[in-house]
């Protein structure tokens, strides 16, 4: 008998995967099941429209896996045994002293994820910070935002993407670095078809491959792998040279303009096209366009950020927009489109890298106003950040840490070189995961397993690409004796005799209004670096009038009715002196590279059917129907040199291992690359390199040598 699928109520939530943010609808029939999903007509993100993902995820609540027990794992018979919570959180808390009595307070980690709720992120953050005390806590946003992340930091003195999708409204040039937007964020593509729709103008995609978004482009830029950074320097040469910045708005706003222009002098275009592969007039077309336009903006997702120059990427895209004056109007920025649903929360509130707020460890008085306010003692605080979720494996393995707390975040498929990090896993002494999905291939490495919620069993909010806080209200009651991580994270911190004198909200709605609070300084504090009120302030934000308005974008102060849609409109960055920073970035080559005995560049990404390793996507059945099985691209002319046939399994090997993978003859490829979805377990992040950012510690996925091999494996 087919399911009573009609639909008696739908509640209202954010999508629970990428940093779009659409505003969703989720169907519940009279028994209370969520059958179904539909997009919200009048949220101003996506206005009705959902993507594959958004319209079949009712399927992930009731999905194959899902944790209904916490475990503990039997020492002598290896196996899971179903326990109490209590249980649980007591063997995880013991654990945790057992170990950092022993090795010290940072010998604990804890890596997160950018899934779970702004609420729950400031919460963990207290937790970690406040009560167990180990400054070896990241989430794994190091494997995507990292150096968007850094490079905002650079060169405008805070993070906080400065743009808004509005801008494709206004923009007469856009500008995609390493973006492949129909599959990564379809809704943010379906914003620019809607404005191209009304006004045409100029798309230029830099990508070495020819992705959806580059067959859509009007001028495709397909470049050398990884020397994104010679481009840009290149096209700011032609800008200079040419005179065509806006030297009004460097004079007022910039520093380093001097040593800048000396630096992108030596990156003439002929020189570029060399390393890049770029056409020089090719680039001097381009950098006349954007700066001609007026109005111009540049979008960059992973093709930037997972480079071993991925933070200086970054600064020269700010270089750019900052040169040609397009930053802070209408049409005119410089926007990293964020991965995770929730990777714009963590960065703001988790206490990862530093402090709630955008404070930092390095900062006294951020140490002393968040210590007052929790009633922790600031001398309890590092001094300084510590270890980056790429740095914490290794110290794994080089026996400094001992314990590792998983929190929604799923290594064993998302690292580089996946299996070096199954060896690490296998020397902890303790490790614990929390997950909505007990299948969860961490979780054959823990000792605990704590079952989560999924995303719309729980009250909160996300904060989107744009800076927008959207919420989330529970559709449903957890299932079976899952829990929000919300109640997870205040339940163990009851097992430290200091949480009785700080305040641990069980209530996500008053865990917000904590966080307004330090958004707008505590002590009536409310100047940021520039002595301007703080610019990540949410205090004239509730969880009702959030709901209310389909998301609200800060700032927001109080008294305030609606959120800010640009930052920076007035030329006033976060540095002391309201100034931003233009760079002079070197181009040092570290790549690894195809050679003799490993001839293709292997390059990662993305299908529109999938989000991240498929713990939840893998489970639902239309998502699966399109994309079943990992694939590998390969030139036409490669794979006939090679005697490859079209769907033929290939065994493709690089320095670190090797893997089976299907080949589809196409030529979105050059015939020197190979190109393989990220999202299957145990595939392309076996071969991968772990080569990382020096600023931002993100590691370079796409810049990796692989041979091909025929094989006999299936
Ligand atoms: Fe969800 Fe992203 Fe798809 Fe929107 S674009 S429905 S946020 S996965």
């Amino acid at each position: 008998k087919l399911p009573d699928k009609k639909v008696v109520d739908w509640k209202y939530a954010t999508c629970g995967y990428c940093s779009t943010g659409c505003s969703i609808e989720v169907g519940l029939d009279k028994a209370g099941n969520a059958v179904t999903t539909r997009g919200v007509a009048d949220a101003p993100v996506n206005k009705g429209k959902l993507c594959i993902k958004g319209l079949t995820e009712a399927a992930i609540f009731e999905a194959k896996g899902r944790g209904t027990d916490p475990l503990i794992r039997n020492h002598e018979s290896e196996e899971w045994q179903k326990t109490d919570w209590d249980t649980a959180f007591d063997k995880t808390a013991a654990e945790f002293k057992r170990i950092q009595e022993k090795y010290g307070p940072d010998s604990v980690a804890v890596v997160s994820t950018g899934q779970i709720l702004t609420e729950e992120f400031y919460t963990l953050g207290k937790l970690t910070r406040g009560l167990i005390g180990t400054n070896n806590y990241d989430g794994n946003t190091t494997l995507c935002m990292a150096s968007a992340v850094s490079g905002y930091k650079r060169s405008f003195g805070s993070d906080g993407p400065p743009g808004c999708y509005d801008d494709f409204e206004h923009t007469n040039c856009l500008l995609a670095f390493g973006s492949n937007l129909p599959e990564q964020h379809p809704i943010i593509y379906w914003r620019l078809k809607e404005a191209l729709e009304k006004r045409k103008f100029p798309i230029i995609v830099v990508d070495p491959r020819v992705t959806m978004f580059a067959q859509f482009a009007d001028i495709h830029l397909p470049i050398t792998p990884g020397t994104d950074l010679v481009l840009l320097n290149a096209l700011a040469h032609v800008i200079l040279k040419e005179q065509l910045e806006d030297r009004a708005y460097i004079e007022q706003s910039c520093n380093g303009a001097a040593e800048f222009g000396e630096l992108v002098e030596e990156y003439n275009p002929e020189m570029a096209a060399e390393i890049t592969g770029i056409d020089a007039d090719m680039i001097r077309h381009v950098a006349r366009l954007y700066a001609n336009a007026g109005a111009a903006m540049s979008i960059w997702t992973m093709g930037i950020n997972q480079s071993t120059h991925g933070s200086d990427g970054v600064c020269a895209i700010n270089n750019l927009n900052l040169i040609t004056g397009n930053i802070g109007k209408p049409g005119s920025t410089s926007l990293s489109i964020t991965g995770q649903c929730n990777a714009m929360g963590t960065r703001e509130w988790s206490s990862c890298s530093g402090l709630p707020g955008y404070r930092a460890l390095e900062n006294e008085e951020h140490r002393n106003e968040i210590g007052q306010f929790w009633n922790v003692d600031p001398e309890f605080f590092p001094k300084k950040r510590g270890m980056f979720m790429t740095d914490i494996f290794p110290a794994i393995e080089r026996g400094e840490i001992k314990a590792l707390w998983l929190v929604a975040t799923n290594p064993m498929t998302s690292m580089p070189d996946t299996g070096r990090i199954r060896r690490i896993m296998e020397k902890l002494e303790f490790c614990v995961v929390q997950d909505a999905y007990e299948d969860v291939e961490a979780n054959q490495y823990a000792h605990v397993f704590f079952p989560a919620s999924v995303w719309a069993e729980k009250s909160g909010c996300f904060t989107n690409t744009e800076r927008r806080v959207n919420i989330i209200t529970p559709v449903k009651p957890p299932l079976a004796n899952s829990k929000p991580d919300l109640w997870i994270f205040n339940q163990l911190a009851k097992r430290w005799d200091h949480a009785k004198k700080m305040s641990f909200p069980e209530d996500s709605a008053e865990v917000f209004e904590e966080m307004k609070w330090l958004s707008r300084g505590v002590q009536g504090n409310t100047n940021g670096p520039n002595g301007k009120p703080r610019m990540l302030n949410i205090s004239g934000m509730t969880h009702e009038k959030i709901l209310e308005q389909r998301g609200i974008q800060w700032p927001m102060a109080e008294g305030e009715e609606t959120g800010t849609e640009r930052l920076y409109t007035d030329g006033v960055f976060q540095y002391p002196d309201g100034k931003a920073k233009l760079l002079a970035l070197p181009f040092n080559d570290n790549n690894e590279k195809p050679s003799a005995e490993f001839p293709f560049w292997l390059n990662s990404g993305r299908v529109v059917e999938h989000f991240h390793t498929r713990t939840r996507t893998g489970k639902v059945g239309n998502c699966n129907k399109f994309s079943p099985t990992p694939y590998m691209e390969i030139n036409p002319d490669a794979a006939h040199q090679l005697g490859i046939e079209n769907m033929e399994y290939v065994k493709l090997v690089s320095p670190r291992g090797d893997a089976v993978v299907m080949a589809q003859l196409t030529q979105r490829v050059p015939k020197d690359m190979v190109f393989i979805p990220f999202h299957y377990h145990d595939c392309v992040n076996r071969l991968s390199l772990g080569l990382l950012d020096p600023h931002s510690r993100q590691p370079a996925f796409k810049q990796a040598a692989v041979r091909v091999e025929k094989t006999d494996q299936q």
